[in-house]
């Protein structure tokens, strides 16, 4: 498998991003071929010659199916090779963590996505890496943690509780201790921000969430522009065999056309809903790095090209009115995972691993591409219900 990309494959260079998602990965425009790849239903693949890792050969080294997506990932991430397509955003995760040495001290933000410090805190309990947890908007603090690590693991914003890690000073920082940088960017997605043009050594996805973004498939992705890391990447996913499927890459692809739209309208809409919760008398606070009272708000807009559309608030009369909220929304859907074209509401602390720092009345709202005021309207109501 070649590194670079087929010249006849390649749309025109220096497309905003908002173009990139719309053209990139398309089949070679020869006549009569099809404006969207295939999907390639083949375990095995025709040849006689040595074969690695990475090489066509067989359905669990790759696919041809998955190249189109990773392409294009690598191009919204400004990546220099192709992403890798992962079964999951976990076993992205997973393989991201496995490029830590035997041994290795790995530095993660306390509130991380859940399922990925718990990754992190099993392999700990069984003595395969030192964890060390760090409140990632304190940059002095996480600094401070760098001796000795070997893996620093960013979130930006965190999931759910949206603080907003310095990307660059941290990366820095980071690599002069001489550890690798990790950035799990589902959140803001490449559209928000692209932390290999920070320094990061390694992005990752659930592209579950925006990018496949209409709550139908389960997927992940890591890009690197580093050759070796990349290889090794490969290697984990063609062992380990957590290979994505070549529809729900597909799949994934499609809902990525229409991202920029997507999040253009989502972000909109969650600006106007956080400035009303801000003045709504039934809540306690409210976090999202749109506000220019958030104290993520001026790293944000230094970093970040939008401020994306997740927003948590706390809802006043603790844990029984939060969920008194969730309860009474009609429109907003109760169910976990977020970056969906429909907007979700969960009280995270229902999952009996979220850290307890997290707290009890915290709802995350996953806001939508549907009409804001009718949102409004729905979250309104509900919250007026939590008021008795
Ligand atoms: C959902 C999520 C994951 C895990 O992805 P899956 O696709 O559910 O396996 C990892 N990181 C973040 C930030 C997430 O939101």
């Amino acid at each position: 498998m070649t590194d670079a990309f087929p010249a006849a494959d390649r749309h025109p260079e220096n497309l905003a991003p908002d173009t990139v998602v719309v053209s990139a990965g398309r089949p070679a425009r020869t006549h009569d071929a099809a404006v969207n790849p295939p999907v390639v239903l083949s375990s095995t693949f025709v040849g006689r010659g040595e074969v690695e890792h990475g090489d066509r050969a067989y359905g669990r080294y790759s696919n041809p199916s998955w190249d189109p997506f990773e392409e294009t990932l690598a191009e919204l991430e400004g990546a220099r090779l192709p992403g890798l397509v992962f079964a999951s955003g976990l076993a992205a995760v997973s393989a991201a963590i496995s490029l830590l040495p035997a041994g290795g001290v790995l530095v993660m933000p306390q509130h991380s996505y859940q399922g990925s410090l718990a990754v992190a805190e099993q392999l700990a309990a069984r003595g395969v890496l030192t964890l060390r947890t760090v409140d990632i908007a304190d940059t002095e603090a996480v600094k401070a943690q760098l001796p000795g690590a070997d893996m620093l693991w960013l979130e930006s914003p965190t999931n759910p509780m949206l603080e907003i890690a310095e990307l660059k000073v941290l990366t820095d920082a980071a690599h002069a201790a001489g550890a690798l940088v990790v950035a799990d960017n589902t959140f803001s997605t490449p559209l928000g921000q692209r932390p290999l043009e920070s320094g990061a050594d390694v992005v990752l996805h659930s592209v579950t969430k925006y990018l496949a973004g209409h709550s139908d498939v389960i997927l992940g992705a890591v890009v690197t522009s580093d050759e070796a890391l990349r290889k090794r990447l490969i290697e984990h996913r063609s062992l380990h065999g957590a290979i994505a499927g070549p529809f729900e890459t597909w799949l994934a692809l499609r809902g990525v056309r229409t991202l920029a739209l997507r999040i253009e309208r989502s972000q909109a809409t969650a600006a106007l809903l956080a400035e009303r919760l801000l003045a709504h008398p039934g809540i306690e606070a409210v976090r999202y790095p749109g506000l220019p009272q958030d104290p993520g708000h001026e790293r944000a807009k230094a970093q970040m090209d939008g401020f994306g559309s997740i927003i948590a608030i706390e809802v006043k009369g603790g844990e029984e009115a939060a969920g008194t909220v969730v309860d009474a929304v009609r429109l907003w859907v109760p169910a976990t995972s977020l970056g969906g074209v429909e907007s979700l509401i969960e009280r995270r602390r229902r999952h009996v691993n979220e850290p307890a720092s997290v707290p009890e009345n915290l709802l995350r709202l996953s806001v939508g591409i549907e009409n804001a005021e009718d949102l409004w309207a729905d979250l309104a109501q509900a919250l007026e219900k939590a008021r008795g």
